[in-house]
């Protein structure tokens, strides 16, 4: 099994004086169990990953654009992310697909990006709550993991998040056996397309991780660390979930 990671999302959150959470994380996991890092707006990367720098706690953008640079105004390249001081970039998260209209060729492009910055991406996958309750999760979850990734991943470069959308800062994560479900096929799926590459590509869980429920997510066949939201705001609800996983 892979080393965990434990991922967190700030979203369109924080603010200069919130670096102190991130420092208050890494002052107090100095030699954690597991793989950490905070993925905060564009703005604050730079000084994140001067707050970050010296610990073992890695940086992460929200998004990058597909093309390396030019007349896009508003987005930020891979290789930005890479220059202001970031490792990974979240990619597909949900969020982006829904209100930026996104689609799984988009996000195969922007971890095509993404690899050859150098960074490492964290493709969201994951059904809404329609196509759940239509059956058609396994469906959904399939096809973006298939057209959202490029051939040739493997651990170093890609990391998968399953976050069903209606679960994403519902306060409800979803049940152990759904997420056993899919986990189990996305593993499947990912050794069937890369083979022994796949073996180090981390599944991580997001939607709803807090203190409470993380270690009983942490316990389940294939999850390999978490996407956490909400939680990962404050150092002390990321620090636990932090915990957990080792
Ligand atoms: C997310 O947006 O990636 C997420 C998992 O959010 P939350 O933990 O708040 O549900």
């Amino acid at each position: 099994m892979p080393r965990p990671l434990v991922a967190g999302n700030w979203k369109m959150n924080g603010l200069n004086r919130d670096l102190t959470e991130a420092r208050a994380v890494a002052d107090a996991h100095p030699a954690p169990n597991c793989d950490i890092v905070i993925c905060p707006p564009a703005t604050l990367i730079s000084r994140m990953s001067a707050t970050l720098e010296g610990t073992s706690i890695g940086v992460g953008g929200q998004d990058c654009h597909h093309a390396g640079s030019g007349a896009h105004t508003g987005d930020v390249s891979a290789e930005m992310l890479r220059d202001a001081g970031a490792d990974h970039v979240i990619l597909g998260h949900s969020e982006r697909r829904s209100a930026h209209g996104e689609t799984d060729d988009d996000v195969r492009g922007k971890v095509e990006a993404a690899r050859a910055a150098g960074l490492t991406a964290i493709v969201c996958v994951g059904e809404t709550g329609a196509e759940r309750e239509a059956g058609r999760t396994i469906e959904v979850v399939a096809r973006q993991l298939a057209e959202s990734l490029p051939d040739g991943c493997d651990g170093l470069d890609t990391v998968v998040a399953y976050e069903p959308v209606w679960a994403i800062g519902s306060g409800g994560a979803a049940s152990e056996a759904d997420i056993a479900e899919v986990h189990a096929v996305l593993r499947g799926a990912l050794t069937e397309r890369y083979g022994a590459d796949a073996e180090g590509v981390r599944l991580l869980y997001g939607g709803s991780v807090k203190p409470e429920n993380a270690a009983g997510i942490f316990a389940i066949e294939h999850v390999d660390g978490a996407l956490v939201g909400g939680a990962s705001l404050s150092a002390s609800g990321f620090g636990a979930i932090i915990s957990a996983a080792g």
